[in-house]
This record gives structure tokens, sequence and C-alpha cells, in this order.
């Protein structure tokens, strides 16, 4: 029998509702049960797939190719179950089912109105794609309560618990208790008023999650437990910390696996298994040295527009018990000022993905950089491709080499694969939308070479990694940037594709065309992540 937990915010957003969804699916898994973890968002885009990171962060792609919410990313880090596309539901994915039905006539002549049509669609997709073997399918309602767009959301939620039962449907309301400095002390009122609200739209909240900067008084637990009409063991303070990895082991100190599994009848008297987050805790909290990385990119404003790729790089000082101490740089900069300058304190130089002609000569300068200084670099994607053209200009000596997503160029060494194949269309995964639909999406397989650096970082011939991206490497340069001195350590099995390069005189220099940080997780951290800060590591020790 699989139950629901479905998790609300209320007061103010940001408060890290996707992380408390993560590690509440941690802490369920270390009691020996299986969890899905899904998201519903009430915006009206389709997909997160055309929003720009600035204002939504990071695009996350699952295995199966769909671009969601960066929540889902926390999901997967956490539980290390693969993320689906069917785990990401949006206001404008419901609307856009439900009126492509009603074009095709299905609702019989009746009136289409958000109660019903509406909210079955969401309940739909709740209930929808689950496994039989799934204890718990935890659901995270993106937005504050409050929002209007979220309401046919709870009320979705709101009717499940009738259909479904108390025993198998819990909600979980994460919500604000701030400290105001004057009067010195924190305050309940805004969660009061949020729970109002909840149970104005008729959702009891089982469990209350309250964020604060400072222990929560029995007094104040007492007061809120009253007020909101929640067990008194259902309050549980949830504390700021310094690493988001502790907030599992937490949330169990605080009593909520207990509390939530007493709600469904569950025994709870057995303790959880949390030594993969207290080895995790361990290493982060007392790292044995620390590695300077530098991340030329594009998106730098919000930290949260590269958040995989800063989790990776933080699991693989994991890895190789280090601190990474990451320096974000905008790669505009080294248009005008010496690459010198930003980088030659860096340990380890990243260019990760990005759209856009905006600093892709700066990412190149970077490239050249770390190759002629035997710095460790590591390009993602875009990353790659401008390592690609910086190689095919200064090694192949190719001078107009470009790609042909920043125009017309006379050497496009990276293109779309209609630009050289008659044919050239590689058989995508379709995207709902009409920008999203040439793009290469979701996980596809690579031949590694043997006797590569690649090969011998995945210690295997045959990896499979997620793409997001519509350029790829021409081939037809490949016999020439060889001859330079690129191995072409990674192919995809057709050998259309170029997928990993790498330089065999230089200490690391790796690019790829997929994204290894996606699959990156805490207790596993990606083989690529765990060799560039292991190489370093080296450099440090070097300078
Ligand atoms: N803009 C490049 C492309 O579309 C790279 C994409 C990326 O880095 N994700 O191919």
């Amino acid at each position: 029998m699989t139950r629901f937990v479905f998790i609300t915010g209320g007061v103010v957003s940001s408060l890290g509702k996707g992380l408390a969804s993560a590690a509440i699916g941690a802490l369920l898994q270390a009691r020996g049960y299986s969890v899905r973890l899904r998201k519903l968002d009430p915006y009206l885009n389709v997909d997160p797939g055309t929003m720009s990171p600035y204002q939504h962060g990071e695009v996350y792609v699952t295995d199966d190719g769909a671009e969601t919410d960066l929540d889902l990313g926390h999901y997967e880090r956490f539980t290390g179950v693969p993320a689906r596309g069917s785990d990401s539901v949006t206001a404008g994915k419901i609307y856009s089912w439900v009126l492509a039905k009603e074009r095709r006539g299905d609702y019989l002549g009746g009136t289409v109105q958000v109660v019903p049509h509406v909210t079955n669609m969401i309940k739909e997709c709740i209930l929808n794609d689950v496994d039989d073997g799934d204890d718990f399918v935890l659901c995270e309602i993106g937005g504050t309560v409050g929002d209007i767009e979220g309401l046919p959301f709870l009320e979705a939620i709101r009717q499940l618990r009738i259909e479904l039962g108390r025993d198998r449907v819990a909600y979980l309301h994460l919500t604000l208790v701030p400290f105001i400095a004057s009067a010195g002390e924190l305050k309940t009122k805004p969660t009061q008023h949020s729970v109002r609200e909840l149970r104005g739209i008729g959702i009891q909240p089982d469990i209350l999650l309250c964020r604060t900067e400072l222990p929560l008084s029995d007094e104040a637990k007492r007061k809120i437990a009253l007020q909101c009409s929640v067990e008194l063991g259902g309050v549980i303070p949830a504390e700021d910390v310094k690493s988001i990895y502790e907030v599992p082991i937490k949330y169990h100190a605080e009593g909520l696996d207990t509390q939530l599994l007493r709600h469904f009848g569950l025994p709870s008297d057995k303790e959880p298994d949390l030594a993969r987050w207290e080895n995790i805790v361990e290493r982060v909290h007392k790292p044995e040295g620390e590695v300077t990385i530098a991340v030329v990119g594009k998106y730098m404003g919000l930290q949260d527009a590269y958040k995989s790729l800063d989790e990776a790089l933080t699991h693989g000082g994991i890895a190789n018990n280090v601190r990474v101490k990451t320096v974000w740089l905008d790669a505009e900069i080294f248009e005008t000022d010496d690459a010198a300058l930003h980088l030659q304190d860096a340990h380890g130089i990243l260019v990760p993905g990005g759209f856009g002609e905006r600093g892709v000569e700066g990412k190149v300068k970077a490239a050249t950089f770390a190759r002629t200084r035997h710095i460790p670099y590591f390009g993602i994607c875009l990353g790659l491709q401008m390592a690609v053209v910086e190689a095919a200009r200064n090694l192949a000596g190719i001078g107009g080499a470009a790609s042909t997503e920043f125009g017309e160029c006379a050497e496009p060494v990276v293109g779309l694969l209609t630009e050289w194949e008659r044919d050239g269309e590689v058989e995508t995964r379709s995207a709902e939308s009409d920008l999203g639909g040439t793009m290469r999406l979701g996980a596809y397989p690579c031949a590694l070479a043997e006797g590569s650096l690649a090969q011998k970082i995945y210690d295997t011939t045959e990896i499979s990694e997620r793409h997001r991206h519509r350029y790829e490497v021409n081939v037809n340069y490949m016999n020439r940037l060889s001859a330079a001195g690129v191995s072409f350590s990674g192919m995809s099995p057709d050998g259309r594709l170029p997928e990993v390069i790498e330089l065999p005189d230089h200490p690391w220099f790796v690019g790829v065309q997929f994204h290894p940080e996606l699959k990156s997780k805490p207790f596993e951290p990606h083989p690529l992540f765990a060799s560039f800060i292991e190489a370093a590591l080296k450099q440090s020790r070097l300078v």
C-alpha cells in the first residue's frame, strides 16, 4: 500500500521545502521504506525548460529526458532514486492536457471547470505512475499557501485525504518562526496565520515543520500545537544548519520520522540507520584540506542556476576529504582582463554548461589558460564545446574555428548535426515546446576508449549520462584535432557524436558533452568530480 505525504509551505517562500522533502525521503529510506518524490508546481509554464536560470534556477534533467524543477535534483541527491518526468507536474501541463481533452470532445459537451476537471487531472498525476513497491510518495506543492494559482492543487490534495483515508495521507506544512530582534523573541503568529489559511481551504496539517534561527522553546511549541490543533509531537523545529546534509539527522533528532510513522500507524520503535549521513557530515565538517575551483560561467547572480554543479563539486570534496572553495567568475571578465589575474590561484578550472553568446570568448580564454598552465580543466557541455574551439584554433591551427550557435562561421567545429549530415537528426526525446524540440535531452549511452583517462575514471567502457543541448562537436574535424593532440575518448555508440575529449599531454583536461553533475550524490560522488578534485588537490600541492 502506497502512502502519500503532501508537503506545503507557508509564511514566505525560499524556506527550503524541496530540501525538507528530500530529507524526509532520506529518513524514510533509513527506516527501510521505499520512496518516490514528486513536485507539483502551480506556475503556468508547461515545464521549466524555457525558463531563465535567473528566474527559477537550474533546469534539472531526468534520465527520461524531462526538463524539470531543480527540487527534483535535491530529491535524487538525497534518496538516490532516479527522478522521472512524471515526477514533475506544472499547472501549465495540467491545463494543456485538460484543454487538449476539451478540444478532442472528451468532456462530451460538459462545461469544463477548475473543479472538477483541473483538480481531477491533478489527482490523476499524483496517483499515476506509482509502482506497487513504493511505500511512500512524497509530494511537494510549489509556492506558498495563499497563492491564487496554488488553490486547485490544494483542493486536489484535500480531496485525496477523503478518497484515500487518513491512514494513507498525511499533510506536512513548512512554516517560519521568525526571531524579532526588537522583542528579543521568536514569534509564532505567522505560523498560526498560515495554518489558519490552510484550514480555510479544508486542510488540517498533521505535522508542522518550523524553520527557525534559534531553538524553539517548549512554551513556543505548546503554543503552536494548541493554536494550530496539531499534536505537540507534530511540532517539529527545523533549526538552521551548517550543511544541508545534516538535515536528515536533525529531523530525526526532533522526532519527525517517528511522528510521521505514528500518523500512519506504522511501528517506529526501531532506530533508523543514519550511518550514511553521519559519515557525510563528518567528512564535510572535518576536511583535511581545501582546494579552490574557479567556475567560469554566465549565470553568476544566482547560485541556484548551477545548483547540481555546486553540489557535485562538494561531493568531489567529500570523496577526497577536502573542502572545495568555489570561486564563481563571470566569463565576460576575461574578454577584457588578463585571465591570470583571476585564475592564477585556482587549483582547477571548470567551465559549465550554458546557452547564448555572452561570455563565450571568455570561456575559450579560460580553457587556453588551463591548457597552457597545466591546471586541471573540466568542461561540461558548452565547456567542452569551447575547449574544442580553443584546441582547434590554438593547437590545430584552424583559425576561424567557432560554434554555429553564435552565428555563421568559416570553420564550424561545433554545430548542428543537420549542418554536416544529410539526414542529420539524432532521435531525440520530444520536448513539448517548440523551442525545446530539437534538444538532445536525457540519458544517452557513450562508449569510452580503452586505456583513456575517462575509462580509468569510470572504470568501465560503457556509460550513460544525461544531456541537454542542441549543438554537437563536428566529427569532420576529428582527424585534424586528433593529429593536434586532442583525444576523443568517448563517442556515441554509433560513432557520430563526440561525447568526451581529453588532452593526454595535460595533468587533467577533460571535456564532456553531457551533464555528469546531475547524477552525483553525496554518498556516491560522481567519478568525474571525484577525479577532478583529486587532480586539483595534486595541483594545490604543486603551488
Ligand atoms: N548551448 C550549447 C548547446 O546547445 C550547450 C548547452 C549546454 O551547455 N547545456 O549545445
